[in-house]
């Protein structure tokens, strides 16, 4: 190829200008550009094996108007993102390869207005005179629908790559799973223990089972609260990035007082992994489900937190496996298998399983809602004022660190929205916009399946509703809240108590089959008419009354 000048630039001014700022020389002998998404921040992918060799190649990482708005996204996420592809664009650049970093001011059209990734593409293309523009799969549907219909143009192909991150290839999704049909959790497991050898001995699981459930699930006495962790947090300056987000009319939720506490660079992801073995492994899987809001801190817990991490593909999975299995069996039987099991099943278990579910059901998924929920979503859930003390801890929580952990996302606000009946469009959009891990591949089977059981039960063979009873025993919320889990009629009964029935009672013909379900209908059945319908005109009221609940 040519040596290429992009002064006599044909992409809009902000772009062209970023590219002369960052180049000023030109750019010579260029063959190819390459784009980098914001969730594909994988410094082990083979596209950097020799970054000595690579003079004829440009990487593009761009921050874009269409990523910053396509959900509501709280300020710590839109903000951990764009860092951490200016520090990726940073390595690569320290690593000897060619990268065009550009952030929102220059992404745009000459008259201001925002560019999109296909726009940005097709001009660069055109106006560095490439042969090819590569890129990685995206893993979510709408970036892959738009990298499909990318046109280049004449002479310019696409070349697409794997992102290389997770352990089961794309492909074997096709083979794995069914479109339409139930598939079992705890079969893909054991299948991916076997395939990757994860804590096997000769083919058979370690410490003689697959499942430790059991020894798992307790709860925190008084005594375990003062031994959680302080979590470790990284303190990384992000005014430009924030104030950028605010210059371009960035609509963001939540709250971001001071530096960012998220691993935003490889070193700090694998020290946030490190701290995670060393000090929140050994009771991992002991404290899974427990929650309370007496701990300091409370919001942390035993939670390793990588999820950012591994879903911006800063961390690969591998990575995260055997640095557990190496602290696993350094620790010399100081910390028992229930832990790691419980760790290793949501990684490389529910992580990769959900992706299953996902691309298997693509087509179908954002039209689920077979148990036709219809309901607006509360205003609170966007400010967690509510007098249930559960739901606050939380939404709080979640509005002021873009995280909670999986079982306040399960138990506490999914089931509330399941239980509620609120439409699963609304529902997605406060997952996919308030958590820092929140990608449309994870968040999507978490969301309508496994919470709202909007598929009709692809991956949960029974909703997951639960009674105000289950939070109570799981956590110490109900002490403190101006409800009482013990009632379910009474003016301060419980909420979830009477909207749990009462979404039992809507759904008896889907459900009381359900051999699972039995004994839940039994209990129901032997009420008398006169307790079940003050239970219906209990849940009822509620539900007039959801924005003061
Ligand atoms: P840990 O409790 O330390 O678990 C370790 C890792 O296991 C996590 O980092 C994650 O990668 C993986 N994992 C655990 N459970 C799941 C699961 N159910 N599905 C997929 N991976 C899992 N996770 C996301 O990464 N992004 C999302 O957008 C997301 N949305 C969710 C929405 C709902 C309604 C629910 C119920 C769960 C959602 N999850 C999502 C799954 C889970 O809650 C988070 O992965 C977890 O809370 C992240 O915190 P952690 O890293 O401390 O996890
Ligand atoms: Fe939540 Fe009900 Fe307990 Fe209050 S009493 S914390 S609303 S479960």
């Amino acid at each position: 190829m040519t040596t290429v000048s992009h002064t006599a630039s044909t992409l809009p001014a902000p772009v062209a200008e970023a590219l002369t700022k960052q180049y000023p020389s030109g750019l010579s002998s260029l063959r190819r550009i390459r784009l980098i998404l914001g969730d594909q921040l994988n410094a082990e992918h083979s596209w950097f094996a020799n970054p000595t060799a690579q003079s004829d190649t440009l990487y593009i990482i761009a921050e874009l108007h269409q990523e910053a708005t396509y959900a509501w996204h709280h300020i710590q996420k839109a903000t951990a993102f764009f860092v951490a592809m200016e520090r990726f664009s940073s390595a690569l650049k320290q690593a000897g390869l060619q990268v065009l970093h550009l952030t929102l001011d220059d992404t745009r059209h000459s008259n201001g207005e925002p560019l999109s990734l296909t726009e940005l593409l097709y001009g660069l293309a055109s106006d560095l005179k490439v042969a090819e523009v590569g890129y990685q799969r995206p893993d979510e549907k709408r970036l892959l629908a738009q990298m499909n219909a990318l046109e280049l143009p004449d002479g310019v192909s696409k070349q697409q790559a794997d992102t290389e991150h997770f352990l089961l290839p794309f492909d074997d999704i096709f083979k794995r799973f069914k479109a339409g049909k139930h598939q079992r959790l705890e079969a893909f497991y054991r299948y991916m223990r076997k395939r990757f050898d994860i804590l096997m001995d000769n083919g058979e699981p370690q410490g003689g089972r697959w499942n430790f459930d059991s020894e798992n699930r307790q709860t925190f006495k008084a005594d375990d609260l003062a031994g959680i962790p302080q979590p470790l947090c990284f303190a990384q300056p992000v005014d430009e990035v924030v104030e950028r987000l605010a210059r371009h009319k960035i609509k963001t939720i939540g709250q971001l007082e001071g530096p960012l506490i998220w691993p935003t660079s490889r070193r700090e992801a694998l020290q946030l992994l490190d701290f995670f073995c060393e000090h929140c492994l050994p009771y991992f899987g002991k404290f899974q489900d427990a929650m309370t809001h007496n701990a300091k801190p409370s919001w942390s817990l035993y939670h390793s937190r990588i999820s950012f991490a591994l879903n911006a593909k800063m961390l690969s999975v591998q990575q995260v496996i055997n640095a557990v299995l190496h602290r696993y069996y350094g620790a010399k039987g100081a910390i028992d298998i229930a832990q790691v099991e419980g760790f290793v099943r949501q990684v490389i278990g529910w992580r990769e399983y959900v992706r299953g579910i996902y691309w298997i059901n693509a087509e179908e998924y954002d039209h689920t809602n077979v148990l036709e929920a219809k309901r607006d979503l509360p205003d609170w859930f966007w400010t967690g004022k509510t007098k249930m003390a559960c739901m606050r801890h939380a939404i709080e929580q979640s509005l002021e660190y873009s995280y909670a952990h999986h079982i306040q996302r399960l138990m506490v606000t999914g089931n509330f929205s399941l239980l509620a009946g609120i439409h699963p469009d609304q529902v997605e959009a406060w997952y996919l916009g308030i958590y820092i891990d929140a990608l449309e591949w994870v968040e999507q089977p978490n969301t309508r399946s496994m919470v709202l059981f909007a598929d009709g039960g692809w991956v949960a063979t029974k909703p997951y509703a639960a009674s105000g009873n289950y939070i109570n025993k799981m956590s110490d919320y109900c002490k403190s809240c101006a409800y009482k889990p013990s009632k379910k009629v009474e003016k301060d009964a419980c909420p979830f108590n009477s909207l749990y029935w009462a979404f039992l009672h809507r759904h008896q013909a889907r459900f009381e089959p359900n051999p699972r379900m039995g004994f839940t209908y039994k209990t129901w059945n032997r009420m008398s008419d006169e307790q079940q319908q003050g239970i219906l005109d209990k849940a009822d009221n509620l539900l007039e009354n959801i924005a003061s609940l």
